[in-house]
């Protein structure tokens, strides 16, 4: 299916995502490259005076350690526009008021949930074997005893949550497959539960990107390279989905999609987005 060349309205505010929309990482993510127009592309929505926001569904790293990096390469991301599903997940997890929540990740997950006040636990914690949740997110150290501690918690009643529950993201070599999603799919096999996602494709994302914008989810432009972390999402919501070339997704390959993971608009250039949004 080819999508069109324009909107049905003006988005009022944008989400992007990071990984193959602003930037290219390498696999073990220690640099950044900045896809070109990215940076354009932000100047002058702020020239605007355009709200716009960044949601990665990669949680190895909290917003404030991650936000620099981008600004390294150039890109004008203040810590307080960029999130991760670990920000979304800590608003899901608080309203919920689970007691205890056992994190399979790196140390970065676990130190960006702490920050946002959820009670975290680790395997070989005491407290490991009393949690009431489960979150499951970047994790390339994971063992079979962290699965099966999960497995375990899961099994006597707790809630399984997960930063990202899709297979693959764009990097500079190709694309790169997500540990979440791998560990996820252990514990389902074994539990028959499913993971609730916090990241993108979840209505919690969504709901999250338009209330941090201020706007209606039908107005906000949602940019990505990913059929289902970000066409899925804004379509299943209502909101404005717009795609890129510059990732995991060739112009063929949008063509090809279904009708739920198309595009409503296609920009072969990120730079291109302001024009082609109609804002100027
Ligand atoms: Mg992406």
């Amino acid at each position: 299916m080819s999508a069109p060349a324009t909107l049905p309205r003006r988005p009022k505010g944008f989400m992007f995502d990071l990984d193959g929309t602003l930037i290219l990482s390498n696999r073990a993510l220690g640099s950044y490259q900045a896809i070109p127009g990215a940076r354009e592309a932000l100047e002058e929505l702020d020239r605007l005076g355009i709200p716009w926001l960044a949601l990665t569904n990669g949680s190895a790293y909290a917003a404030a350690r991650q936000a620099p990096k981008l600004r390294d390469v150039g890109l004008p991301v203040p810590d307080a526009r960029l999130f991760t599903p670990n920000s979304v997940a800590a608003k899901v997890i608080r309203k919920r008021d689970y007691r205890s929540v056992l994190v399979l990740g790196t140390q970065g997950v676990t130190h960006a949930l702490s920050e946002l006040d959820v009670p975290c636990c680790v395997p070989g914690d005491a407290e490991a074997s009393r949690a009431d949740a489960v979150y499951v997110a970047w994790h390339p150290d994971c063992t079979m005893e962290h699965i099966h501690i999960a497995c375990a918690r899961v099994l006597d009643g707790a809630a399984f949550l997960t930063a990202s529950d899709v297979p693959f993201f764009a990097t500079k070599e190709g694309r790169s497959f997500g540990y979440s999603c791998a560990i996820n799919g252990a514990i389902a096999r074994v539990t028959g539960r499913e993971p609730e996602v916090t990241g993108k494709p979840s209505m919690h994302a969504m709901h999250f990107v338009a209330s941090r914008l201020g706007i209606a989810v039908s107005d906000v432009g949602v940019v990505g390279d990913d059929p289902v972390a970000e066409m899925q999402m804004a379509r299943e919501a209502g909101a404005l989905a717009i795609a890129v070339t510059t990732g995991s997704t060739s112009k063929a390959d949008w063509d090809a999609q279904p009708a739920e993971r198309s595009p409503g608009l296609l920009i072969e250039a990120i730079g291109d987005l302001v024009s082609a949004t109609q804002l100027r």
